[in-house]
């Protein structure tokens, strides 16, 4: 359509722009599932609760038992960039400590979904309130009894964006997805108990008492638990490098699988994904995995800050680091010296 002044160039809607900027940090019900659990992990919960139907199409249900919300703070949350967490770009360059600041994910999956908000704050004799908002707008709030925390219940993701919906997988490919992303909020989170329920089937379970080797445990089972082992890595263990340290737990070679999903490696305590600590935990193993084998791992890099750009576009897990090569040779041997102390490779030449 042609403008008054001549120019075919004009001004979207509001709700254009939302939908389309809900691409971008919505991209299946896994991503929506990551926000919401980070947000729980946020509000200082000590239990979440994923509830998925069909994968998350239908249905993705976060409950949490943390600080949550009173009603203006329902009405605030659902807004466009509106965040307890930063106030503004000093916040943000002097380090922030929480999963999310950029005040963008429950607006954004509002927009392209039924959001149902039920919160009850930790402080205060505030009772409950729900809120619904659909396709952008708020069209109720009403004051509900619920327990201190939030639930918040995502149905029918992509109703209005039905091409976007048409590019979601199968119910398994979108659920493994998911699956994915709370196993590894709740391998890095043994003090939190994590569940995760599909189609009404509790597919794992961390009770929130205990470390590193019982959530493995509730996520992966024995056979996997029993074959870890404690990587311990700093100062003077490692080659020179940006990172600090390197701790969690690998898998004996024995244990492996054809694909990198059970890589779960973290920088920060953010979860990542990075060619260079894949490509040093590979190195570890050596030949002791066959061609396209991934062992089981959950590691975690400490890296100054300045290393690492942690202001990453929200989908994008992927971090590169100033010194890629040192990364991976400081994973590599950190890896490498516990497979070693328990026997598990045969000693090499030292490498060059
Ligand atoms: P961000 O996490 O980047 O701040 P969100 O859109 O995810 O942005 O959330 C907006 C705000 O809503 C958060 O800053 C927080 O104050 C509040 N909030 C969201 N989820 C929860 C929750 N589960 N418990 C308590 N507060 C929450
Ligand atoms: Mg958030």
């Amino acid at each position: 359509p042609t403008n008054a002044d001549g120019t075919e160039i004009h001004q979207l809607d509001e709700d254009t722009v939302a939908r389309i900027a809900a691409g971008e940090v919505v991209e299946r019900p896994a991503s929506a599932v990551k926000e919401l659990v980070e947000n729980s992990l946020d509000a200082d919960a000590s239990r979440v609760e994923v509830t998925v139907e069909e994968g998350g199409t239908e249905l993705i249900r976060v409950a949490d038992d943390g600080r949550g919300m009173t009603e203006a703070d329902l009405r605030a949350a659902v807004r466009q960039h509106t965040t307890s967490k930063i106030a503004d770009l000093e916040d943000l360059e002097s380090g922030v400590s929480t999963l999310g600041f950029r005040g963008e994910a429950l607006h954004t999956i509002g927009s392209v979904s039924r959001l149902t908000i039920r919160s009850r704050p930790r402080d205060g004799s505030g009772a409950g309130t729900e809120l619904v908002y659909e396709g952008g707008d708020v069209t109720s709030v009403e004051p509900a009894g619920c327990p201190v925390g939030t639930v918040v219940e995502v149905e029918d993701l992509f109703y209005n964006t039905p091409a976007r919906r048409k590019f979601l997988k199968t119910t398994a490919t979108e659920f493994a997805h998911v699956n994915r992303v709370v196993t590894r909020y709740a391998l890095a989170n043994p003090d939190v108990a994590v569940s995760l329920t599909h189609d009404g089937r509790e597919v794992f379970a961390t009770t929130g008492q205990g470390d590193l080797q019982a959530a493995v445990l509730a996520v992966y089972g024995r056979e996997v638990a029993s074959s870890m082992i404690p990587v311990e890595a700093d100062g003077d263990d490692l080659p020179p490098g940006p990172v600090d340290s390197v701790s969690g737990l690998v898998s004996h070679p024995e244990t492996n699988r054809s694909s990198r999903e059970y890589l779960a490696t973290y920088v920060n305590d953010r979860a990542v994904t990075a060619d260079a600590i894949r490509e040093g935990i590979m190195g570890a193993y050596g030949t002791q995995l066959g061609s396209d084998r991934y062992p089981f791992v959950a590691l975690f890099l400490e890296v100054p800050g300045d290393a690492v750009d942690v202001n990453v576009h929200p989908r994008k897990r992927e971090v590169r680091f100033d010194d890629d090569d040192a990364v991976r040779r400081q994973v590599d041997a950190a890896v490498e010296s516990a497979l070693l102390e328990h026997g598990l490779l045969r000693s090499r030449a030292p490498r060059g």
